[in-house]
């Protein structure tokens, strides 16, 4: 048996490492247009950067570059501008959905059929952002990896969840690389929360919680922190819920940066806690794997912006559907996954992530085929998935939730808020079965 283990590696394969960061925020000197929550918020001032933080990995020839920006969404049209500009990489682009950064995807202008975009500020963004990627590549480096994850038990207390069924996918994943020296390189971080704590009343540029996380894990010397959001849809956000301050033993102030703080701290702190019981895991191979699935857009009000050119050309569709990467990551050691994730390209409901959708009789597709949750297609035993990764196409709900026709589900009154915000009832199901071709394959 050891000697077909031996025969199964790639000769003198070891993993490596490097990371690199790059600060995205804008200027000040024209409008720049808070995306997120209502149209014309525009920003006075600066809290803190925005940045893209890219994690450059390689075992074989090819590296393959997990990046993160501060920003709502970026289309896949953004995206490919940064791949076209990484050479010789796969390029993974995830937004961690900043609440308080420009509008990169045009929906949040002065009006509502006016863009916000400011195409210099993409063009910067892209550029920026295939910059951090070089760098991560070019700092590359033989590590060690130390995978974690946790599910605190008091994890629910951070998410304010208005739409039932009441389903999180709380697990807190890292990934921490340390060299040769024991030092760590960099930290990726995946947790599924909106950062939107500052609320919609906030003018001040911010990356929300994830600043206080990344914050909290550089100070305490975990390298470059890198922070990827995981299914944040319907609706996992810490908005309304009612969250107690440590230091005062009160409920944490709403819409405060000491709100935000409190959040990004405890995503932290449970990072450096189960680091330390964190064994080092070995690998072999990377793997990344992506394919273009067709998504059909019922939603008028993305036709219609597309139609006025809200998004500036990006996000073309046609016969009724737009295309949206779907992808699977793996790293591996003697052909067995460590570590696994899927990437979504927009914000999934966490229904679709770990399962526990409810087909109430009252939806519009009661009897609809419930999607199988993307981390039951895997079986490492870390598995992460990536919200927002490489495009932004809205929310994604189980077909069987789908509900825009009265009655409503749940016994409610009026329409949930979801669907306004996703291309359709099919994108569930067209995901689900495009990412579980991608794990077979
Ligand atoms: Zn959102």
């Amino acid at each position: 048996m050891a000697a077909l283990a031996v025969f199964c590696l790639p000769a003198g394969a070891e993993l490596l490492a490097g990371a690199a960061a790059r600060k995205i925020t804008p200027k000040l000197d024209r409008p720049v247009y808070l995306a997120g929550f209502g149209n014309n918020r525009a920003a006075t001032g600066v809290h803190d950067d925005l940045w893209a933080r890219c994690l450059a990995l390689r075992t074989g020839s090819e590296p393959v570059v997990i990046c993160a920006v501060d920003l709502i969404g970026l289309f896949h049209d953004d995206v490919q501008m940064v791949r076209a500009a990484v050479p010789g990489a796969r390029v993974i682009v995830a937004a961690t959905h900043v609440h308080q950064g420009p509008d990169t995807m045009g929906q949040w202008g002065p009006k509502q059929t006016v863009s916000g975009l400011d195409e210099t500020y993409n063009a910067f963004v892209v550029a920026e952002t295939a910059a951090a990627a070089r760098e991560a590549i070019a700092r590359l480096t033989p590590v060690r990896m130390f995978p974690a994850a946790v599910t605190p038990p008091d994890v629910a207390a951070y998410y304010d969840d208005t739409r039932p069924p009441v389903v999180h996918d709380p697990e807190i994943l890292s990934l921490v690389f340390r060299d040769r020296r024991g030092r760590a390189v960099a930290t990726l971080v995946n947790w599924n929360n909106h950062p939107e704590a500052l609320g919609s009343r906030n003018t001040l540029i911010t990356s929300d919680y994830v600043h206080y996380t990344r914050q909290m894990l550089e100070d305490a010397g975990f390298g470059t922190a890198v922070f990827v959001n995981g299914a944040l849809g319907g609706m996992q956000s810490p908005l309304g819920a009612k969250i107690i301050d440590p230091g005062t033993g009160q409920p944490a102030p709403k819409d405060s940066f000491r709100f935000a703080e409190i959040v990004g701290r405890y995503a932290a702190r449970h990072v450096i806690e189960s680091q330390k019981k964190a064994k080092s895991a070995a690998v072999d191979t990377l793997e990344y794997r992506e394919t273009q699935a067709r998504f059909p857009v019922a939603n008028q009000g993305f036709l219609m912006a597309a139609k006025l050119g809200l998004f500036g050309g990006r996000k073309a569709f046609s016969d009724g559907a737009t295309a949206a990467p779907v992808g699977y990551l793996r790293i591996a050691h003697g052909g067995t996954p460590v570590v696994e994730a899927a990437l979504v390209p927009g914000e999934l409901y966490p229904e679709l992530s770990v399962g526990g959708a409810v087909c109430d009789p009252n939806a519009d597709y009661p009897d609809a085929l419930v999607e199988k949750p993307l981390k039951k297609m895997l079986s490492a035993p870390f598995r992460m998935l990536f919200g927002l990764a490489n495009d932004e196409i809205g929310y994604i709900l189980p077909k069987c939730q789908w509900d825009e026709q009265p009655p409503f589900t749940f016994g409610a009154a009026k329409r949930w808020y979801g669907e306004v915000n996703s291309t359709g009832p099919e994108a569930a199901p067209v995901l689900a079965a495009a990412f579980e071709q991608l794990v077979r394959r």
